[in-house]
């Protein structure tokens, strides 16, 4: 069976020009100690915007690991699909996060609401955790909720786990279960017998996405309590150990955050929480490396920098249509964003440094980043120049690749020195 290594990390490469630069953080991290196994991933939405089709991802993570004579293992992800969406990802991935979010709240027929009540009876009233402090009250009407919001989202996981299983073959690829584009996070409790859920239907689910309290904006920190996100982690993190030795479930099953990337607040408690009880994640990271293209390119100077001005000048201009499909994990203030004149004479430092995530840099303008994270639209209207330009500033562009990934998240996860 393919298994996931114990850390992994969700590359996405949007315009597939730097995988290379990102394979090389994978190799840094490797020669620190710590071995991390590269995920591609890649949305249908991302591949519907940019033009691309799922093969080409295959065709990047085979190129780059066969140039850098990687030899671990390494995969290609179809990520978010449902039963609509699966079909042309099924030959060139072998990575699926199966996406429920839609199917949340729709009710399973009586008679299957009923079967699975029947099979948790036993944890009604007080569900403990052996060897911790953690438990949990469960009344028979908690469970009846439960079934009655999740049941319907697992067995249709089923459905789209087993239309891959169909054409791929048992245990030729990894299996992830998703809810986290959706408003409410999940109690620890519907974490427990959804993963009961997914057991019973059989699903060798290696890694599953929650969707946790606080806000995980896509490009930069998180939004909320850390500590009380570091409480709700390592709650779901015990409650995921014990439904592994409960139920029929791979024991490598892991957390998997989805827009993880640049969520610097909470990776020190990721980080020794993971440690502490010797846990592995998947973070996913795809949208950050777009972001470091543009940086690259203003970096870069000349016709580079007037290239992503005029990125910038057209993603102000069409904010609602940009943010409009990610208006769940995006929040942009509009007064905070820098006019378009202004912009226009900025120099080359000015602009990489009001994107650039660095914490407490007064340039550092995180409304204006977060733009610029859903304006990809942008640069693949413009696929010719775009590409001419990353290829001739190429080396500038992929050393803010590798020092993103590698500096800015991979260190500081995994307490990098
Ligand atoms: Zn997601």
């Amino acid at each position: 069976m393919k298994t996931l290594g114990k850390y992994s990390i969700g590359l996405g490469d949007r315009f597939g020009h730097q995988g290379a630069a990102q394979l090389k953080a994978i190799i840094s991290a490797s020669e620190k100690g710590v071995e991390i196994t590269p995920v591609w991933n890649k949305s249908n939405r991302e591949h519907i915007t940019i033009g691309t089709q799922p093969a080409d991802v295959r065709i990047e993570a085979d190129t780059v690991t066969r140039d850098a004579g990687f030899k671990k293992s390494y995969f290609v992800d179809a990520d978010h699909i449902n039963l609509d969406t699966v079909g042309r990802f099924i030959e060139s991935s072998d990575f699926f996060t199966i996406d429920v979010a839609s199917y949340i709240g729709k009710k399973a027929t009586d008679e299957e609401i009923k079967e699975f009540v029947g099979s948790v009876e036993k944890y009604e009233g007080e569900l403990s955790i052996p060897g911790t402090k953690l438990s949990f009250k469960i009344s028979k009407d908690q469970i009846l909720q439960i079934a009655e919001k999740y049941l319907f989202a697992a067995i249709k996981a089923g459905d789209i786990y087993r239309n891959i299983e169909k054409t791929k073959g048992k245990g030729n690829f990894i299996t992830e279960v998703s809810m986290d584009e959706v408003a409410q996070s999940q109690t620890p409790v519907e974490l427990f017998f959804i993963l009961k859920m997914l057991a019973s239907l059989k699903i060798p689910v290696q890694t599953i996405a929650p969707k946790f309290s606080g806000r995980f904006n896509k490009g930069v920190d998180y939004v909320g309590d850390p500590k009380m996100f570091a409480k709700e982690f390592e709650q779901d993190l015990l409650i995921i150990d014990y439904a592994v030795r409960e139920f029929d479930l791979p024991l490598n099953l892991k957390m998997s955050i989805h827009s993880g990337s640049d969520k610097f607040a909470i990776y020190p408690y990721i980080g020794s929480i993971i440690k502490k009880y010797d846990k592995g994640i998947h973070l996913k990271t795809a949208g950050t490396t777009w972001l470091e293209e543009v940086i690259g390119l203003a970096e870069s100077g000349g016709e580079a920098l007037d290239f992503v001005k005029g990125i910038y000048r057209g993603s102000y201009e069409k904010i609602d249509e940009l943010c409009a499909p990610y208006a769940d994990v995006i929040d942009i203030k509009i007064a905070s964003l820098p006019s378009v004149k202004n912009v226009s004479e900025w120099n080359n430092t000015k602009f990489s440094a009001s994107l650039k995530h660095i914490p407490g840099n007064p340039d550092y303008n995180p409304d204006m980043r977060q733009l610029i994270h859903v304006a990809y639209k942008l640069a693949a209207l413009q696929m010719k120049d775009y590409f001419r330009l990353l290829e001739s500033n190429e080396q500038t562009v992929s050393k803010c690749v590798y020092e993103n990934i590698y500096k800015r998240h991979i260190c500081r996860l995994f307490d990098i020195k």
